[in-house]
């Protein structure tokens, strides 16, 4: 967690040794864990931790616009609606919605669009909700990658999911996974989201300077490390349903079982 006002900011964000501040390679990602279905009342929910971000997401659709003038008569809307809570950084944040949230909700929003079928879906809404608990530096990456994963737990046909990552330059150097600090003190900030059905990015932005090779190198950087996420995304879907696979068989065993002893 980012503590420390701009004048603070360490001078250098590489060790002695080599390593990070947080005693990360140049290379190494954060630990990530995700988990889908996990709000219950939602269509779709999926919870990730990356670092010290520990982010929620909630998918409702397709369901009837409110207010009705967002609906569009030939193709359904996606709604997303990015939020931190006042309590997720040290700084107490102001509870209404900012500049940035509305801008981080609307580059989600666009970087999701291309995945869904909005077109099958006339006059109706997809929503997504995305609540920032605790936020330490990437949390628009991480939201994508949450988001993208409740869409798919709520069953809604995609192309393919997204995954998203922001590289950076620190100290001169090219590193994956910017934490809080490396975001505000270093020299450029460059997160991305790619559409795994076509291998476009769907996000990009930046933030500094680099050179033309190092922007083509952490192009290159960012695209390793998404299909490391994009596995663990995978692998967060797989478990819901090995978890339900095991629930049936096991009830399947107790009545079994039941049956057993009454004869
Ligand atoms: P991202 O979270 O996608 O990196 P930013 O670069 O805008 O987005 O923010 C970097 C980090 O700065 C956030 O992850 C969060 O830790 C911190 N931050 C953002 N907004 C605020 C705020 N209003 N007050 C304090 N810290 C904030």
């Amino acid at each position: 967690m980012t503590l420390l006002i701009k004048d603070e900011y360490p001078k250098k964000l590489l060790r002695e040794d080599g390593k990070r501040l947080d005693g990360r390679e140049y290379l190494e990602l954060r630990p990530i864990k995700m988990e889908v279905d996990v709000i219950k009342n939602a269509d779709g929910s999926a919870y990730i931790e990356w670092g010290n971000n520990k982010i929620y997401a909630a998918v409702y659709g397709p369901r009837e616009v409110h207010p009705h003038h967002l609906a569009k008569p030939d193709r359904g809307v996606l709604r997303v609606f990015y939020r931190m809570a006042t309590f997720s950084v040290f700084e107490r944040k102001r509870p209404a919605p900012g500049r940035r949230e509305k801008e981080i909700s609307m580059i989600i929003g666009e970087c999701l669009e291309p995945v869904l079928f909005l077109e099958l879906y006339p006059g109706t809404s997809f929503e997504v909700y995305i609540q920032v608990i605790d936020a330490d530096g990437g949390t628009r990456c991480a939201s994508t990658t949450v988001a993208a994963l409740a869409l798919a737990d709520a069953g809604i046909p995609m192309r393919s999911l997204i995954t998203a990552v922001a590289i950076g330059k620190i100290d001169d150097q090219l590193v994956v996974d910017l934490s809080g600090i490396e975001d505000k003190a270093g020299q450029a900030d460059l997160p991305c989201a790619i559409t795994w059905f076509n291998n476009e990015f769907s996000l990009l932005q930046f933030d500094g300077v680099m050179s033309v090779e190092e922007y083509h190198k952490s192009l290159e950087l960012a695209y390793n490390a998404l299909k490391t996420i994009y596995g663990l995304q995978e692998q967060a879907l797989k478990r819901k349903y090995i978890n339900i696979q095991e629930r049936v068989l096991h009830s399947q065993k107790a009545v079994e079982e039941g049956g057993d002893n009454q004869a």
